[in-house]
């Protein structure tokens, strides 16, 4: 039987898969290719320079006592780079490392450490070249958990948080991602995770960093031909936050650093956190083996904050800048401004500049205004969705409550108040407001609007809600 490459190497996989982890298994092991056998000499293929780099340093003997098992005691291994493609050039092009270096087995060679490598530690942040600088952790301390009010839309990735933030590298939230759409808090929970954890244990090294930023010193690196060094900064880092991930998209070089990098920490119980504005399976243009890394961990997403949640927000806010507002006004603002907490507070800090320039008092008419700029792009539509949204939210029930089949009263109200409103403000037909509030008939619809009408003409509180909620709807 004649052995191939292949065969000789899938021995030596089993062989090591029994002896190491399956995550370092599968980390370092699953994507070397076996592509030829000459003699006593296995070439392997390897991703990167860096790649054959960490099996020089970590597996070397393994690998020498797998393929001494194989060749007998002559083996030799020789790797054979493919390398990125990171200086424009278009074709992938492989490099053979050649049979003088030291990266060919031997039996001599392999009880050498190789001590000789990553001589001085180059931190892109500060002064290159210094060695033990203390890692500035580019932390905001006001991001911190005390500011980042809990709410139902963001419970769980507060908690996620908490639990790494008590224990970095120690939960199986390892890497810990958190997604979600624009303004709802990923950046701010990012921080409180790394400030809560320097003030848990100081002497971990914490390091915040935009996937933005990230790629600069990435590329600068390459430019300046110390891409090694930037790696290796990289690797010392107990505790990684990259923001924005999903800004990686299309970068294969970044991709590829980051990685590395990313395994290299895993491996070491290092903590791991990432935010992104979307969900790991809708990301594009990101690699397999990097999404599947992302989603090792725990991904918690940010949801919009709901009623209440906004409320606290926006009174924290005002606690905290010493202004005081009406309840009205803090009503009508989270009302109106509900998918992004940045654009909420954004309409807090240019309604209280208006009032104080101005000298006038803070009033609805005011806040209109305001809001308008905010959220004149997304012009407000009224949908029967967005009726039953106002109702349900100012008898404070959810949607689902409002459309059940109960005949508690006003739980009944909520929902005659519902039609009466989608039969005033769109054009739906009567059976088409009926389905889409509860899938009731028309019938029920008709009913509906006429008891309103008289409700209204005959009960004072009933004619307070109308009011209220003609409004909310026409503001
Ligand atoms: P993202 O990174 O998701 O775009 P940010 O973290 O920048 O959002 O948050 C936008 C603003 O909203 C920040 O000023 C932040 O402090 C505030 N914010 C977000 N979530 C909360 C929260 N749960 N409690 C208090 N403030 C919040
Ligand atoms: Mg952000």
């Amino acid at each position: 039987m004649s052995r191939t490459a292949e065969s000789v190497w899938n021995n030596c996989l089993a062989f090591i898969e029994d002896n190491i982890t399956s995550q370092a298994f599968k980390t370092w092991f699953e994507p070397i290719k076996a592509v030829k056998l000459t003699d006593n000499a296995l070439s392997i293929q390897v991703p990167s320079k860096f790649f054959y780099e960490w099996l020089e340093e970590h597996y070397v003997k393994i690998l020498k006592v797998a393929l001494t098992k194989e060749l007998g005691a002559t083996a030799k291994l020789v790797y054979i780079i493919r390398m990125e493609n990171t200086y424009g050039n278009k074709q992938p092009f492989t490099e053979k490392i050649p049979s003088a270096n030291r990266s060919n087995l031997t039996s001599q060679e392999v009880d050498v450490p190789l001590k000789n490598k990553s001589p001085e530690l180059k931190n892109p942040f500060v002064i290159p070249g210094i060695r033990n600088v203390k890692i500035e952790s580019q932390l905001n301390p006001n991001y911190n958990f005390e500011s980042f009010l809990e709410g139902e839309s963001n419970r769980l990735a507060r908690s996620a948080g908490l639990a790494v933030a008590n224990k970095p590298g120690g939960t199986s939230f390892n890497p810990l991602l958190i997604f979600g759409g624009v303004g709802l808090g990923k950046t701010h929970l990012g921080h409180a995770i790394g400030v809560d954890i320097k003030d848990k244990y100081p002497e971990k090294t914490v390091l915040y960093i935009s996937a933005e930023k990230f790629t600069q010193q990435y590329i600068e690196s390459v430019k300046k031909n110390n891409r090694n060094d930037f790696i290796h900064f990289y690797q010392i880092i107990d505790v990684l936050i990259v923001d924005d991930i999903q800004l990686l998209s299309g970068k294969a070089g970044t991709q590829d650093v980051f990685f590395h990098i990313f395994n290299h920490l895993h491996q070491n119980g290092k903590q791991v956190i990432l935010t992104s504005d979307k969900a790991p399976v809708d990301m594009i243009d990101i690699e397999q083996r990097l999404l599947s890394r992302f989603k090792w961990g725990l991904s918690a997403e940010l949801n919009h904050p709901d009623y209440d949640t906004r409320v606290a927000i926006i009174k924290n806010k005002l606690y905290r800048d010493g202004v005081e507002m009406p309840d009205d006004i803090i009503e009508f603002l989270a009302n109106n401004i509900k998918t992004n907490i940045r654009e909420l507070e954004g309409a807090i800090i240019s309604l209280i500049a208006h009032s104080s320039f101005n000298k006038k008092e803070i009033t609805i008419e005011l806040a209109r205004k305001i809001v308008d700029n905010y959220v004149k792009h997304t012009k407000r539509e009224v949908s029967i969705d967005y009726i039953q949204k106002v109702v349900s939210d100012y008898f404070q029930m959810d949607v689902d409550t409002l459309q059940s089949k109960t005949r508690k009263r006003h739980i009944v109200q909520a929902r005659q108040l519902a039609m009466f409103f989608a039969k005033k403000f769109t054009k739906a037909s009567l059976a088409s407001i009926g389905s889409q509030i509860g899938q009731r008939d028309h019938a029920t619809v008709l009913h509906a609007c006429k008891t309103v009408d008289n409700l209204s003409s005959t009960d004072k509180q009933f004619r307070k809600y109308v009011e209220d909620l003609s409004k909310k709807l026409t503001l």
